[in-house]
This record gives structure tokens, sequence and C-alpha cells, in this order.
């Protein structure tokens, strides 16, 4: 059986599905060229990230299709009531990434806290003047102990989250839209653990507390974040979003961080993807990630092996 990996593959993952005997092709076809590709070299199984689009046409114009893999968590870009309709198996990666997530949010949080992505950006070759000047224009950063984190979204990746924010000595809330109470349970390396009661807060209640704001949910038709959110948030608090980019109106951000009403924000998702708006990048109060919350090499690794598995149980 033929499989295409289309948007990439982990080395663990190649292997484990050669020694199955399966054929990989691990290359890039362009969208276009997708249908033409899949019918010359019969795949039965499509593997992709979040770049290629698995939409009708490629579904009904490739009956041999048995399986569409997406290596993460977001199956947005595939159209997974169709294919489930047609009798594809489509499956995905939901547990593999999310402490690499988490930790990207806290990358943009206590970067964005002290200014580092702006302070990287104008570091200057030479002169004590432009030296002193920069220093001085990054005073005023802040800690993140001690203040409030608004997790909205508190599924996998928002439970993360909590985990390392309650490690780092915040306070935590969150919003859901099932919220009910939730037990965190924070493992330490030499195997104690601490186990934490969180209830959930209604939207106005976290946005109006949180110093701090990261969004967790899936992609969905409205933003969860627009003007009026903006308006309801703590002046100088900031917001994180590493999930999808429509979930913020980036519009009403932009007019939110030049009102300084928001002090900064950090962004790894964007609503035009893979050309972010051009007002969103320079600007001094954004710190700006290429949608790399689950590239690490440890998550790449879990990803790899948990698609692979399923693969093969299910074409085996
Ligand atoms: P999950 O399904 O475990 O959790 C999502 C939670 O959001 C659920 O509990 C759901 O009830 C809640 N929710 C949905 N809409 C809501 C709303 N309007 N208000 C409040 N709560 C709402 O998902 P997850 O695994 O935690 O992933 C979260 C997001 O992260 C997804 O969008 C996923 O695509 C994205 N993601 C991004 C990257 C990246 O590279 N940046 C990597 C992995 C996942």
């Amino acid at each position: 059986m033929v499989i295409l990996a289309n948007d990439g593959i982990s080395t663990a993952a190649l292997e484990a599905l050669e020694n199955e005997g399966f054929r990989v092709i691990n290359t890039r076809v362009a969208q276009q060229q997708l249908i033409p590709f899949i019918q010359e070299h019969e795949v039965s199984a499509l593997l992709v990230r979040s770049a290629t689009q698995v939409g009708r046409d490629v579904i009904d114009a490739c009956p041999g299709l048995k399986l569409i893999g997406r290596a993460g968590v977001g199956v947005d870009n595939i159209d997974v009531g169709y294919a489930r309709k047609k009798g594809l198996h489509v499956v995905n990666t939901p547990e593999a990434s999310s402490d690499s997530v988490a930790e990207l949010v806290f990358a943009h949080l206590y970067g964005g806290a002290r200014f580092l992505h702006e302070a990287n950006r104008n570091m200057p070759l030479e002169g004590d003047l432009h030296f002193n000047a920069l220093k001085k224009s990054f005073q005023g950063g802040t800690e993140l102990r001690g203040k409030t984190l608004g997790i909205i979204g508190f599924g996998r990746i928002g439970k993360a989250v909590a985990r390392i924010a309650l490690g780092a000595g915040m306070k935590v809330v969150f919003a859901d839209r099932n919220a009910s109470e939730e037990r965190i349970r924070l493992e330490f390396y030499d195997g104690q653990s601490v186990e934490f009661t969180l209830h959930p807060s209604s939207m106005e209640q976290l946005l109006s507390t949180s110093d701090f704001v990261t969004l967790h949910v899936p992609s969905q038709e409205d933003p969860v974040i627009g003007q009026k959110e903006l308006r309801m948030m703590k002046e100088g608090a900031a917001l994180v979003n590493t999930s999808r980019g429509g979930v913020i109106d980036e519009v009403a951000l932009v007019e939110a961080l030049d009102a300084g009403k928001i002090r900064f924000a950090g962004l790894d998702v964007f609503a035009s993807e893979p050309r972010p708006e051009v007002q969103l990048l320079m600007h001094p109060r954004l710190s700006l990630t290429p949608h790399i919350g689950a590239s690490t090499l440890e998550a790449q690794e879990r990803i790899g092996k948990e698609l692979a598995a399923q693969v093969i149980a299910l074409l085996k």
C-alpha cells in the first residue's frame, strides 16, 4: 500500500510504516497537483499537517483513498464529515502536542512581558547611546508570578497551560463552553504531585480579572475575541493565541494594541495563513511565530508514532 506524507513526516513514523511494508512517499505535492498524483501513484493513505487541504474534490476524485491522517490536532483542513460519509478513516493525534503548545504560550508570555521580540529587533550593532536608549525604553517589564492567567478553552492544551501557570505561581481562571469544576494535577520531576481544584468563570469575569489571556478553542465561525471582548479586558492586559487565527478579530486587536488597551499580544496562528495581514508584521507590541506550536522535536516524535500506530492498526 502506498502512503503519501504530503506535509512532512518524522523519521520514527517513516520507519514504523516502512517496517510494516508500506511504501511511503515523503514529498510535497502542490495542492493543484494533489489529485492526479494520488491517482497516478494509487495512494491509499494521505498524511497531512495543516497545509494540505483535503476537501470533497480530493475525496471524490480519489476513490482509492482509505485513510486521511492529520499529524496534529485541528482537522479544519479536512472535510471530515464528508470523508467519513464516504467510508474513509480520518485520524489525528490530539494528545501529542499539548505540552509543546503550552510551552510556546509561555515563551510568548515571558517574552512579551519583557519586550524580548522588540529588544531583539532593535539591538544596536554599535553605540552606547542606542544601547542606553533601548534599555530605557524597555523598562517597565512585569513578572508573571502572582498575576492572573485567563484560559479560554479548557481542553487538552488549556489544561497543559494551567499546569505550567500554577507551577509558575500564577492564579488561573478558565472559561469553557462545557464548563465544569476541574482538577489539575501537577507532577514534579521527583514523582511528587499536588492537585488544584479550579472553578469555571464566565467570559466576562475572566476578561475583566485576567492580566494575561490565552486562547485554546477550536476554529469557529465567529471570533471569540472581538472588539466587545477586548473592551472588557483589563487595561494593559496581554493576549496570546496559539489556537486558530480566526478566533481573534485581528483588526480589533491591532486597534486595541495601538490604543494601549492591550499591552502586548503573542500570535502563533493567523486568520490568513501563510500570509498574515501586513499590519501585524513588525508591530512593536506583537510577538509573532509562524504556527510552530507543535513544532518541537518531542512533539513531532510523539505525533509521528501516534499516527503511524493508527495507520498500521487500521490498514493492516
Ligand atoms: P480540545 O478539543 O481538547 O479543547 C478545546 C476546548 O475549547 C473544549 O473544551 C471546548 O469545549 C472549548 N471551547 C470551544 N469553543 C469555545 C468557546 N467559544 N468558548 C469557550 N470554550 C470553547 O482542543 P485542544 O487539543 O486543547 O486544542 C485547542 C486548539 O489548539 C485547537 O484549535 C487546535 O487546532 C489548536 N492547536 C494549535 C497548534 C499550533 O501549532 N499552534 C497545535 C495543536 C493544536
